[in-house]
């Protein structure tokens, strides 16, 4: 019987499958291929050559057409996903989809790693020594002074550099040629390392060439970046690669900068928001071992890695590492998956560690290392609560905060208000018949956005023009209900008729790029007040800003969701660690009606360590994770019946495991967009029982007649309940 290929397809499926060897070309495990799949053609990845099949070879059908001469995917790649489609219950084919960025996942050439670059010509190398140019036309010689530089690099570096390119292509001075990749020169110094820094860099050093997991946890501002750097720079050295997780490309682009002008090497910067042809070149340029660097969020993990050498993932305890649609992995545990895999140190950083990462370390498994000093600051900033009981609120804010915020830009000084809700008031209320603007899809309150004159539902999207009355009573009084960023903004820009407000979240920031020009319009040693949503908890270094003050973090201390203090912790020591980053002291109000609450007491009164380590004992104490597992089933339809008919049928089918079985029930949002919604969570204390049951369920769960009238996923070690 001849051999067959099974091939992974990116369909949600838990199966692979077998297909005849194409006429011509052969194809090797890792190679993409194009079959014939239902009625068109689809491109997968060959995950075993050479097998025999279950199916009579009569059945199968032949590849079409073999797309790569040799492995596209490595060896430590193929296995790592298919580790990790097992770990996360996944679909294979997807997991292998995700690996691959869009372009390679089609039958087309690779692109051609060259691209668009431009030099001087001898001309040029006389012009610029000679210093005859001034302005843009002179900064771009001197870009390309150490050698070609490719276009893409340039829109970075000199914005608006096409206008003096022109000129200078037109005098002769310089040339349009192709080049892969470029390693512009560095042009800033490592700073002397502090002690701390110092300790941690030479012990994750000892490890490279090994596996080893360390925590970085060290308070914002206290030089972890400079750590990455350092070892980043050994690293390089040894002729190996280094691959930099960030959470969230936008908001770090000074990051991208930091790294660029330390390292003088090629940087290879990975997002979702690259078109997506850079991105394939990117990748291969990765995979080719050309790329020294590669920083990315968090698809970026699925990079190839020749010469791997150092894994870093900071911020590591940021929810956006979590891919919460399709194949629901963590690019936090997949790092560490590949770390092992390519016998590399990893290293987790993070101002404020996810409670699984401390668990680690307690556990003994990820090795600790800390910085509690931050270099150049005065000292940590002083944190206050502000109790808003019995206070007269202007829009939510209390006097004592609008105080604080007074003298602040009195003293030249920058003030930022935040709060985690955009739009201009949660709820649209009547205050004559009790009515309130309702999403007809998710029988959830919807936002009221004043500047676009909309209401908008923040769960589907829908939207709905702003009633002049009530719909209810005819009524013309309709009030606004609590504060989103909008209302925050309005207000205070009419307390502070004089000082620049300016408000960052999704809504002002939607454009490419604009978050970082609205930071920059901020004039250093100018006054003003900043209002945002957690966006502004991180990146973007901001000197002047000496005053931080908190609104509305209560709802997260009555949340039903068991991390939500876990989050609300992490929120605030992150934001408050924006304030006093310079030479000047930071203050930090916390706004609350829950003054006495144990966590924000404990929290302000010891740090975050200290109330991690409460909130740790706690999640023992009832088995939550980390210290039990979870997996959690989650359906939808249009109709009840069918999310409860197929709950039914997939809990039925794990009686008697030895596992905890929550549920059949509705979800936390039991109706969204339209769509009835129902879950399983499934709770046992061992990974290994967890896993053992429900590898052979999810197989069976797609086959359940029921499985065909709902949508459904399963979500490994959940981050959200809904
Ligand atoms: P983190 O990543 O922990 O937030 P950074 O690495 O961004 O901290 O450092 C915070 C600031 O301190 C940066 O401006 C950085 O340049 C500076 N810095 C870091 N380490 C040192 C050092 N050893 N000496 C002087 N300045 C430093
Ligand atoms: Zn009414
Ligand atoms: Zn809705």
């Amino acid at each position: 019987m001849p051999a067959v290929l099974r091939v992974a397809l990116p369909v949600p499926l838990p199966t692979l499958f077998d297909y005849l060897p194409a006429s011509a070309g052969r194809a090797d495990v890792g190679s993409r291929v194009l079959v014939p799949f239902g009625k068109g053609k689809a491109v997968g990845v060959v995950v075993e050559a050479d097998v025999e099949s279950a199916v009579g070879n009569a059945r199968l059908k032949r590849v079409l057409k073999v797309l790569d001469d040799g492995p596209l995917l490595d060896a430590e790649l193929m296995a790592t996903l298919a580790r990790a489609a097992d770990y996360w219950l996944g679909a294979p084919g997807e997991a292998y989809a995700n690996a691959l960025p869009l372009a390679l996942r089609e039958d087309r050439p690779l692109p051609d790693l060259r691209e668009e670059a431009w030099a001087l010509t001898a001309a040029g190398q006389s012009a610029l020594d000679a210093g005859s140019r001034r302005g843009g036309s002179r900064a771009l010689l001197e870009a390309l002074a150490r050698g070609p530089v490719t276009a893409a690099l340039l829109h970075e570096l000199l914005p608006g550099w096409r206008d003096a390119a022109r000129r200078l292509d037109e005098a002769g001075l310089i040339e349009r040629t192709e080049i892969s990749g470029a390693a512009p020169a560095p042009t800033s110094t490592p700073p002397e390392l502090m002690p701390e820094q110092r300790q941690a860099v030479d012990t994750i050093a000892e490890s490279l060439g090994q596996f080893q997991s360390f925590l970085l946890d060290g308070v914002t501002g206290s030089g972890k970046t400079e750590v990455y750097l350092a070892l980043i720079e050994q690293v390089v050295a040894q002729g190996k690669q280094a691959l930099l997780l960030v959470p969230e490309i936008g908001l770090a682009p000074q990051t991208v900068r930091r790294v660029r002008d330390r390292l003088g090497v090629a940087v290879e910067v990975l997002h979702s928001n690259l078109a997506e042809g850079d991105r394939a070149r990117a990748w291969l340029r990765a995979r080719s071992g050309e790329a020294k660097v590669i920083l990315g969020t968090r698809s970026a993990v699925f990079t190839p890695l020749p010469h791997a050498g150092l894994i870093v993932v900071d911020e590591e305890h940021d929810g956006a590492y979590k891919q919460q649609e399709g194949f629901r992995y963590h690019a936090r545990d997949l790092a560490l998956l590949r770390a092992r895999a390519l016998d590399v140190p990893v290293v987790l950083g993070s101002a404020t560690p996810s409670l699984e990462s401390l668990a680690n370390v307690q556990a003994g498994r990820y090795h600790a290392l800390h910085l509690r000093a931050r270099p150049g600051a005065i000292r940590a900033p002083q944190v206050r609560i502000v109790d808003m009981r019995a206070q007269r609120l202007e829009h939510g804010l209390s006097p004592a905060l609008l105080a604080a915020v007074a003298d602040t830009v009195a003293r030249g000084e920058q003030a930022l208000v935040f709060r985690n809700r955009r739009g201009y008031a949660p709820v649209l209320l009547c205050h004559a018949c009790g009515w309130h603007a309702e999403c007809p899809r998710c029988e959830h309150p919807m936002t009221l956005h004043a500047g676009r004159r909309q209401l908008i539902c923040h769960h589907c999207d829908y939207t709905a023009r702003l009633p002049a009355q009530c719909p209810a009573c005819a009524a013309p009084d309709l009030k606004p209900q609590g504060q989103g960023t909008e209302r925050l903004e309005e207000a205070l820009a009419a307390q502070f008729p004089d000082v620049p407000v300016l408000r960052i979240d999704r809504e002002t920031t939607r454009r490419r790029d604009a978050f970082e020009q609205l930071l920059e319009s901020l004039h250093e040693d100018r006054p003003a007040i900043l209002v945002g949503t957690q966006m502004l908890a991180k990146g973007h270094d901001l000197p002047n800003l000496t005053l931080v003050a908190i609104v509305g973090v209560d709802e997260g201390l009555h949340s039903v969701d068991f991390r939500a203090s876990e989050r609300l912790s992490q929120l605030v020591v992150q934001v408050a660690g924006r304030a006093g980053r310079a030479r000047k002291p930071g203050r930090v109000l916390l706004q609350t009606h829950h003054p006495d609450h144990p966590l924000l007491r404990q929290l302000l009164a010891q740090g975050y360590a200290a109330a991690a380590a409460t909130l740790l004992e706690e999640r023992r104490s009832v088995q939550l994770p980390p210290y039990g597992h979870q997996v959690l089933l989650r359906a939808e339809a249009h109709q009840r019946e069918h999310v409860d008919a197929f709950l039914a049928d997939a809990a039925g089918a794990l009686a008697g495991a030895p596992l905890q079985l929550a549920g059949p029930m509705p979800a936390p949002m039991p109706l969204r967009a339209g769509r009835h919604r129902g879950q399983l969570l499934i709770e046992a204390e061992t990974r290994s029982a967890l896993h053992t049951a429900l590898r052979p369920w999810y197989r069976m769960l797609s086959t359940l007649p029921t499985a065909r009238r709902v949508r459904w996923s399963l979500d490994v070690d959940p981050i959200d309940l809904y």
